[in-house]
């Protein structure tokens, strides 16, 4: 018999955070079950998590050695770690030195651990001399961290998941638990079925597996949330459901925030967002008489020209209800992917400092370079993800070194993308798969170890602090991420990355904690192995965590208050549809697929529920344009061109599409992807992208 150890980590897909217990047994091979005490998912996985073993079991796919090529003319060929970090060190030094540190940027992810992202922005904002370090959380959270940062005075999510069992209405807006977040939906399944009067309204163009459990769906025209939410606003101000205390004492710019939302009648607001007066009034009506309220929202707000908008829009229903520091209330950012909040607290976006301090302040600036006894950070901004692509097209940016993430299926407008990195003098690649269609245009690929294979902790949406367990060997020369940087940087002469392990690099972030609200300076890896996950901040010796923000109404804004702060305009600046683009596309996900697809799309039983892309399209909208199910069918943007079968639906309103981003060009061909046909348009005050609204044309497609 094979014996096997059992080891308690966390699975390494979205922001739930569930815990994991792995298996493995002597030669290495792992199985996985949900871990029955984990606070988050008591034992429950979804589909994707209770697969993980298959992945982790399956490295036919895995990078195994360093590779590099002398020029772009030659293939890469197997090197030494050594030949691989000295080049990569020679190249960044030759670059820098006569380009200036702007020249260089990194590109990261949300699945990093919180080490790994400690390490390689004190790297790049410390030592390289530049505020070029962007995540792929840019293109999932970075509207809501925006709007949490001027409604809260920082990016805080004010609940935990146990709030759940405490409210009776919940508004989930531009979001589909049920297939994105599962475990997190199970828990309000199981609420609503031991509670009827729990309700639930979901606002979503789609009639997902989410709306179909709600009591209320809000079939919104794409683009008018903030219509919708100010006008259920509207309706809670003239039915007087209103905290005036709340709202008084502990919020400002309340009577602006009245104005406008009074400035739009309730049937005005129903034409324009395509939703049913008494359905706006059923909604406000709802919320305006629940005793716990929560808001729940992901990327149908925070992906749009306006997403920031729409946040603000979403976030003052809280505050005009006074709807926060209270148990089974408050607004909940989903995060996507597993440590999106762990990247934010170290800092891990061009924007961002450690430890929630500004990039913009001089002093949060000389703060953060005096612990890292360097002499400056740099006070230019850094570029976000699509602003480093723009630099590395137009030459103004000459090297990228990507961690973890698969821009060239992710980003928008992919066309773009591919030129851009074709234009980069010195790609850099650091990851497990060779699924990757990045890792085509990469100079240098550095094998890293993937879950399972290393040490570190991340941080779920409700601000939970998990401890990831090291359980077997990387395969080859795979190395963790960590050791990587530092290695890295010890080429590049810098002193300050001299650490044995992971827990060394997590204690000189925890002491950077010390003092501020995300204070974890009394939780180590000792507590978080023997005794579990914890909510920042842990401030004190032998403290518990915070499951609740915001308790005694102080928020962290110069004033104490909360900010109601108006969208800058309520309609939406995407292009409007046109006789030769007439549908709005939006673009999103499948429930058995993550991302990209480099790890789901390797488990042949993920891809039984979805087995390639298909168009959701209207039934009516397919009669009129004469598709059927499963036709072929081209859909052009004046940006490029996809070729995908129809799926004909009742469950989409007419005049939308829907395509999933999961399958790039190594899955399928690059006629399936989706970011063809997304533009590089961004919110003005994220920069996040606008994956939510492209205007497309749908034809049946004929071959020539
Ligand atoms: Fe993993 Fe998210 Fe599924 Fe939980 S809900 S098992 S964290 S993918």
């Amino acid at each position: 018999m094979i014996s096997s150890k059992k080891i308690k980590t966390t699975c390494s897909y979205c922001g739930v955070g569930c815990g994991i217990l792995a298996s493995v047994n002597t030669q290495e091979k792992v199985m996985v079950e949900g871990d029955p005490s984990h606070p988050v998912n008591k034992g429950m996985l979804c589909s994707k998590g209770m697969n993980l073993h298959y992945v982790v079991n399956d490295t036919s796919d895995r990078i195994l050695f360093p590779e590099m090529r002398w020029s772009r003319s030659h293939p890469r060929e197997r090197v030494s770690w050594d030949d691989a970090l000295d080049r990569a060190a020679g190249v960044f030094k030759s670059i820098i030195h006569k380009h200036g540190p702007d020249s260089v940027g990194f590109y990261v992810s949300g699945q990093c651990l919180t080490e790994e992202y400690y390490i390689v922005n004190k790297l790049v904002k410390g030592f390289l001399g530049t505020n070029n370090i962007d995540t792929n959380s840019r293109l999932c959270m970075s509207s809501a961290v925006v709007a949490q940062k001027k409604t809260f005075g920082e990016d805080s999510v004010p609940i935990s998941y146990e709030d759940i069992e405490l409210a009776d209405v919940f508004l989930i807006a531009g979001a589909n638990p049920a297939w994105c977040h599962p475990i997190l939906f199970r828990r309000l399944e199981k609420h609503k079925e031991q509670n009827p009067n729990v309700k639930v309204i979901v606002v979503d163009p789609r009639k997902t597996d989410s709306a179909n459990f709600a009591d209320l769906h809000l079939q919104l025209i794409p683009g008018t949330d903030i219509i919708l939410y100010n006008a259920i606003g509207r309706r809670l101000i003239e039915t007087g459901f209103v905290d005036q205390n709340f709202i008084d004492n502990h919020t400002e710019n309340y009577l602006k925030y009245r104005k406008q939302v009074m400035s739009v009648s309730l049937s005005t607001a129903s034409k324009l967002c395509g939703v049913p007066i008494d359905d706006i009034r059923t909604a406000a009506d709802l919320i305006g008489t629940s005793n716990g309220f929560i808001s729940m929202w992901a990327m149908g707000l925070n992906q749009s020209a306006i997403g920031t908008d729409k946040n603000f829009a979403l976030l003052n229903l809280s505050l005009v209800t006074g709807r926060i520091g209270k148990p089974g209330n408050g607004p909940f950012s989903l995060t996507g992917q597993p440590n999106a909040m762990g990247g934010r607290e170290v800092g891990g976006m061009a924007s961002l400092l450690a430890v929630h301090k500004e990039l913009s302040n001089p002093q949060h600036r000389q703060e953060v370079a005096d612990f890292w006894g360097v002499d400056q950070i740099s006070p230019n901004p850094g570029l976000s993800a699509t602003e480093m692509f723009d630099a590395l097209e137009s030459g103004k940016m000459k090297a990228i070194w990507i961690i973890c993430t698969n821009p060239l299926v992710s980003l928008p407008n992919l066309k773009r993308m591919e030129k851009a990195m074709a234009n980069a003098k010195f790609v850099v690649v650091q990851d497990i798969s060779h699924r990757s269609d990045t890792v085509a245009y990469a100079d240098l690929v550095l094998p890293a170890a993937g879950w399972l294979e290393k040490e570190g902790t991340m941080t779920n949406s409700e601000r939970r602090i998990s401890y990831l367990n090291k359980g077997i060997d990387p395969p080859g020369e795979a190395r963790p991420d960590v050791e990587i940087l530092c290695d890295f940087a010890k080429r590049m002469g810098f002193r300050g990355f001299n650490f044995s392990n992971s827990e060394e690099i997590y204690e000189e972030y925890a002491a950077m904690t010390k003092g501020t609200s995300i204070d974890i300076s009394f939780l180590n890896y000792d507590r978080l192995k023997n005794e579990g996950s914890f909510q920042w901040p842990v401030p004190e010796y032998r403290h518990e965590g915070t499951p609740r923000l915001f308790t005694d109404k102080k928020f962290h804004t110069p004033s104490g208050k909360a900010i109601f702060n108006l969208p800058a305009q309520i309609e939406n600046t995407s292009e409007k549809p046109s006789q030769e683009f007439p549908f709005i596309l939006t673009t999103g996900r499948v429930r058995d697929q993550w991302h990209t697809m480099t790890k789901t799309g390797k488990v042949s039983r993920l891809r039984t529920h979805y087995s390639h892309p298909v168009l959701e399209m209207n039934s009516i909208d397919a009669y009129i344009n004469k598709v059927k199910e499963g036709d072929v069918v081209e859909i052009k943007s004046s940006n490029g061109i996809v070729r995908v079968r129809a799926k004909l639906s009742k469950n989409i309103r007419e005049g939308v599409v829907f395509l999933p981003m999961h399958w790039g060009k190594q899955l399928q061909n690059d006629l399936n992807r989706a970011n063809n046909l997304t533009f590089t348009r961004v919110d003005p005050q994220s920069k996040e992208p606008d994956f939510k609204f492209t205007t497309v044309s749908v034809k049946k497609y004929k071959k020539p």
